[in-house]
């Protein structure tokens, strides 16, 4: 269980690559691997582009509050936020950061439609991770995007504006571009959204 820091943590960009790559790959590599994720039973909010998936005794506020889009956000991605409920509000903010990623990159995939799944703790995420990739998550790790279900996978406790936006920017590329681009490219692609989140705190 990875403590809940007080300021969000920048992940040194060289430790970030080497983490997503090999996420990148492994998730890649295990096309016909996956395994029950456990989401089946959970909540669902759904959204324009990301449906989210999380367990009921996850509290909201709790995630809306780390979430933290800013008016700026809402103002730069040219789309309102929807406050009349928590459920509305956290997918619209979701929706903000999936429009702000979409301008940072420069890359507008309209059609996209994925999922974002909660994990109550960094433990469960780690032990999903391993049992479908039979590999180590790297303990750098905060979320992770796999382009076989389209789907980003984060602990409840890195919910967060800047993890979000470095794996929606995953997202778009991989419906972006027809044939991929080096995990290189793609990795400090993602970084730059991630930064430019950063620096619009
Ligand atoms: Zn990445």
């Amino acid at each position: 269980m990875i403590a809940l820091p007080t300021k969000p943590r920048v992940m040194p960009m060289r430790r970030c690559f080497f983490y997503c790559v090999t996420l990148f790959f492994l998730a890649t590599s295990a096309a016909h691997a996956q395994s029950d994720d456990g989401f089946g039973d959970a909540l669902k909010i759904e959204g324009e582009h990301f449906n989210i998936y999380y367990k009921s005794h996850i509290a909201l506020e709790g995630l809306l509050k780390q979430l933290s889009v800013s008016p700026a956000d809402e103002m730069l991605s040219k789309q309102s936020i929807d406050t009349s409920s928590l459920e509305r509000t956290i997918s619209s903010k979701v929706e903000v950061l999936f429009n702000r990623a979409g301008d940072i990159l420069d890359m507008h995939v309209y059609s996209f439609q994925g999922s974002i799944k909660i994990f109550p703790s960094m433990k469960d995420m780690t032990d999903y991770y391993n049992t479908r990739f039979h590999a180590n998550l790297p303990c750098t790790g905060y979320a992770f995007y796999s382009p076989d279900d389209k789907s980003i996978y984060v602990s409840a406790d890195n919910f967060r504006r800047e993890v979000l936006g470095h794996e929606i920017g995953h997202a778009i590329m991989s419906g972006y571009f027809v044939v991929q681009p080096s995990m290189k490219v793609q990795e400090v692609l993602a970084g730059y959204v991630e930064y430019q989140l950063r620096k619009s705190e």
